[in-house]
């Protein structure tokens, strides 16, 4: 009973149909309708990202590794997959990230290398310039007092 619910929890937010008493996930019986058996193992993707749209050029056959790719924001272009940076917004292939295994998903970091680089030199400027001040005030203050005594 427990993993019938979490069953239908699962399929909630795509159209189900009940066959034969078991609930079976719209697009699935669309896409066999059209295409065939689905391979074992393969999912069926919403190109438009709305799962409740069910017409057949809106299913994509994908591999639940290209499944997991498509919704973590990736795209595959010439067999490569790419991704958006978010900082300079450009659509770039994945070996043009950094990758930190902290990093949700597969560890590529949102900016892409040159992006990421020059997030860092501003980081490692705006420290130097920084300790630099820290350093000024305190020279002031060393001087300041030598001059009283
Ligand atoms: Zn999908
Ligand atoms: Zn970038």
């Amino acid at each position: 009973m427990g993993t019938f619910e979490r069953g239908v929890e699962r399929l909630r937010r795509c159209r189900v149909r009940r066959v034969g008493g078991r609930i079976v996930a719209e697009h699935r019986l669309v896409w066999e309708a059209h295409r065939g058996s689905i391979p074992e193992g393969m999912a069926i993707h919403h190109v438009n990202g709305d799962n409740r749209d069910n017409r057949i050029e809106n299913l994509q056959l994908v591999t639940p590794a290209e499944h997991r790719h498509i919704h973590a924001g990736y795209e595959l272009q010439d067999g490569v997959w790419h991704k958006r940076c978010r900082t300079c917004g450009q659509t770039k292939p994945l070996s043009e990230f950094y990758r930190y295994c902290y990093y949700p998903y597969d560890g590529a970091i949102p900016a892409c290398k040159p992006c990421h680089r020059q997030a860092c030199r501003d980081r490692q400027r705006a420290l130097r310039d920084q300790r630099r001040s820290l350093c000024a005030t305190g020279v002031k203050n060393d001087k300041a007092k030598g001059d009283r005594t």
